[in-house]
């Protein structure tokens, strides 16, 4: 052969290889260099049954209390950049349950009311996020401030014919091998008929340290990010979950601590995944408790503000997702008894729930005495310490409207305050009505009316949902999209692989 040509083939020969080996070595470069286009930290905020306008009441009620003009205050994630609109349908239903709507955003599946990460026929077992981030040796940690087996923290971590079945899923937490559990109890620990083992047993024989004090739950340190960790609040309602905000003291333990707490054991190399959920802005959407309500999304807003706070020491690391399952209650800014006055600083003067208001004095009231003996003045000064509704006399009102007049803001909200004789009438023929819970509900209606809200449900709603998105890959979470493609879009941005 010609040496000339054995030389060409020769240089073609090692050419290729040059060739074949930048190409590989781009190739396991990019493979590098997307494996840490991921983010690191991902958090993902649900707001049980938080709207628009539940977040946005918030706002007003942050404005309006804090300066005289008119003008909202944002929430520390109303001021994302990157906001969205989702649509929440489940397969049965246009009006979906927490579970339905947890599964899509945990799993990207639609399924039927009441069921958690299977599909219709009980067949198929989605994979959550949740999992996906344990697969890849992320830690995960889930926190709620209702029960941690109940439909929505359960959504990441259960499969299950329904939520209803609250050992089953409680079980299926142990079994997950999830790093962290904090905020509510567990319900039915030991089943409904109380025969099963206690849950907290099988936890502890899984490997996990059980915390059930504020003490020890705030001393848990870095000491502890070996261990599995089940920190349930010393204080609940029913065993169940957290007090409402507005029925708690300011040294209680509150979900922005467990958020703290969580970050603290799950920081790592590899990094994490966190679902926080603020469920009771649902309870007090199913009460049309507005008050109440407002001081959960702002409890809430304070639980993100630890993830901000997070993201300005690791901004290209941490994704934050902000969003709801969906709307409850229907709640509008607005009302027919209102027109175009709002008030909203008038719940100001609530200080109790309208549950434990209910459960405390009300409930107690009426078991201990005969129905003859009921007074509604024996109610008055609780109706004032707790709601903020007073009485006045005709004449208090004409010096209240003069000084009013001439700009006594305190003369201004104590006439916004002040029960009407229709409204007064209203109340006590609900507190001598035989149905016990209506004596509430219209001190609540009236609240309402007088705040220049309204309702439309005590259920669920098709709203629309927001979503904020603030870190890396946030731009992926802006537009309008379906609960499930918010699943997509965020298996997408963290790269990981699956079928579902
Ligand atoms: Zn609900």
């Amino acid at each position: 052969m010609n040496k000339a040509i054995q030389n060409t083939k020769l240089i073609a020969v090692l050419l290729s290889i040059i060739i074949l080996f930048l190409i590989f070595y781009s190739c396991t470069q990019k493979g590098i260099q997307e494996k840490e286009e991921f983010p690191k930290y991902l958090f993902l905020f649900i707001g049980d049954g938080m709207g628009f306008n539940q977040m946005h009441a918030a706002e007003i009620i942050k404005g309006a209390s804090n300066q005289k003009d008119i003008g909202i205050q944002k929430l520390s994630f109303s001021q994302f950049p990157g906001t969205g609109l989702m649509s929440t349908f489940s397969s049965n239903s246009y009006i979906t349950d927490s579970a339905a709507s947890g599964t899509a955003m945990a799993s990207g599946q639609k399924t039927i009311n009441g069921r958690i990460n299977l599909d219709v026929t009980n067949e198929i077992e989605f994979t959550t996020i949740a999992e996906m981030a344990k697969d890849r040796e992320m830690k995960v940690g889930i926190i709620s401030n209702v029960s941690l087996n109940h439909a929505t923290p359960a959504s990441f971590y259960a499969h299950v014919t329904s939520r209803w079945h609250y050992y089953d899923i409680a079980e299926d937490m142990v079994e997950s091998g999830f790093d962290f559990f904090g905020g509510g109890g567990i319900k039915y620990p030991t089943g409904r008929r109380g025969l099963d083992r206690d849950i907290l047993e099988l936890a502890r024989e899984k490997g996990y340290k059980v915390v059930l004090k504020k003490d020890d739950i705030l001393s848990l340190d870095n000491e502890d990010q070996d261990e599995k960790v089940i920190a349930l609040n010393e204080k609940l309602t029913l065993k169940v979950a957290m007090p409402y905000r507005i029925d708690t003291r300011d040294d209680d333990l509150s979900l922005e601590d467990y958020v703290d707490k969580g970050i603290q054991l799950l920081d790592n190399d590899k990094g994490f995944f966190m679902m926080v959920e603020g469920g009771k802005i649902d309870w007090a959407g199913h009460d049309n408790d507005a008050g109440t309500l407002i001081k959960e999304v702002l409890d809430f807003d304070r639980a993100v503000q630890r993830a901000v706070l997070f993201h300005e020491q690791h901004p290209d690391e941490t994704l934050i997702l902000v969003t709801a399952d969906h709307e409850t209650g229907g709640m509008a800014l607005g009302s027919v008894y209102s027109g175009y006055s709002q008030s909203l600083e008038v719940l100001n003067g609530q200080t109790i729930s309208l549950k434990k208001f209910s459960d405390e004095h009300i409930k107690p009231y009426k078991a201990t005495k005969d129905k003859e003996e009921w007074n509604l003045d024996d109610f008055m000064p609780l109706i004032k310490d707790h709601l903020g509704l007073i009485q006045i006399t005709e004449d208090e009102k004409q010096v209240l409207t003069q000084k009013a007049y001439e700009g006594d803001e305190q003369a201004q909200m104590k006439l916004r305050r002040a029960l009407s004789p229709r409204e007064y009438k209203e109340i006590t023929n609900a507190f001598h009505d035989p149905n016990l819970a209506l004596f509430g509900f219209t001190l609540i209606k009236i609240l309402n009316q007088k705040a220049g809200i309204s309702w439309t449900s005590d259920s669920h709603t098709a709203s629309l949902i927001p979503v904020f998105s603030l870190g890396k890959g946030y731009q992926r979470f802006v537009g309008y999209y379906d609960n499930t493609e918010l699943f997509q879009r965020l298996k997408n941005v963290m790269g990981f692989s699956t079928n579902n």
